[in-house]
């Protein structure tokens, strides 16, 4: 028996160990090894990137991948080639991977002003739960993060500092004449599913993309004017989620793209954070909670002081 396992059962196992060594190290692809990503692990789609300690797991045909844990979704599915690797594309590349992974901040702005908007008003309620109106939660909401900014040392302006109603073109256009540096627009969530709850933060779409939660998936070739930030936005959206995910606890829905108007129109940087679903009976009761309002907040302004330090750093 022993003899077996010295001929035949030890060689083949050392066979495959080299094998799967060898394939291991072939199965990054040419565009995550040129950001410095490396397959560490065995699990296939699993990618480290050593500068950073960040770990990228990524699944075949879905847009869905995740970063450090967290739910990321990119212009396209990703693919498998011929050789069994996984395939990212160039859009999901330059519109995620690289602007959370480059060393190179291109587009760096200093953040002086922040223009936040209370998402719905007047007799535009927004969701309505069973204790509260979105558009309550929102303003409340909006007013806290102003707060919060504001003990951080930013400027604020809001779109609407009481129960009033806008266009959402009107919010949009908004971040054209104001003079802020960056856009913040706050909503809650609701859903026909009484489960769904957590935390999700909106970017605008890149061009060539179809939007995170379209599922005819239309892609619009024209780029709207909230795309000119796209690099900024993705960092910026990256920072919200993190932030919120530490400081509310809450569930991640992940870091989306939409063609909302409010940032389809925006001149700014910005996006729009959805911080919890009030058709979810706990969540709505938590959302309406003075002290998990001002963790939201101070999470809100943390990740804008955060981009504003990256962007400082890289000047
Ligand atoms: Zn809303």
């Amino acid at each position: 028996m022993k003899n077996i396992f010295r001929r035949h059962l030890l060689p083949a196992a050392l066979w495959f160990l080299l094998c799967g060594c060898f394939c291991f190290k072939n199965n990054t692809p040419p565009e995550l090894e040129q950001l410095g990503f490396k397959a560490r692990s065995k699990m296939p789609g699993v990618f480290f990137h050593p500068r950073t300690g960040s770990v990228l797991k990524l699944a075949a045909d879905t847009r869905i991948c995740f970063i450090n844990g967290m739910q990321f979704f990119l212009p396209h599915a990703v693919t498998v080639d011929d050789e069994g690797r996984f395939r990212v594309s160039e859009l999901s590349i330059q519109k995620v991977i690289r602007p959370l992974f480059s060393e190179k901040t291109d587009n760096p702005r200093c953040i002086r002003t922040v223009l936040l908007d209370a998402g719905h008003g007047d007799h535009n309620l927004g969701a309505v739960g069973k204790k509260y109106r979105e558009k309550d939660l929102n303003l409340s909401l909006t007013r806290k993060t102003a707060a919060a900014l504001k003990k951080r040392g930013f400027n604020v302006k809001l779109t609407r500092a009481d129960d009033r109603f806008l266009t959402l073109a009107e919010r949009g256009k908004m971040a054209r004449y104001k003079n802020a540096d960056l856009f913040l627009s706050i909503h809650h969530n609701a859903s026909g599913n009484p489960e769904s709850c957590g935390v999700e933060t909106y970017i605008v779409t890149p061009r060539g993309s179809a939007s995170s939660n379209d599922k005819a998936h239309e892609i619009h070739r024209a780029a709207v004017p909230g795309n000119q930030h796209d690099v900024v936005n993705i960092r910026l959206a990256a920072e919200l989620q993190k932030s919120l995910l530490k400081h509310t606890g809450r569930a991640d829905r992940g870091v989306r793209f939409a063609r909302f108007k409010v940032l389809a129109l925006s001149q700014l940087p910005g996006a729009l954070i959805e911080a919890g679903y009030i058709s979810h009976e706990k969540e709505e009761l938590l959302c309406g909670k003075e002290s998990e309002q001002n963790k939201t907040a101070e999470a809100i302004a943390e990740a804008v002081s955060r981009l504003n330090q990256r962007s400082q750093r890289s000047n």
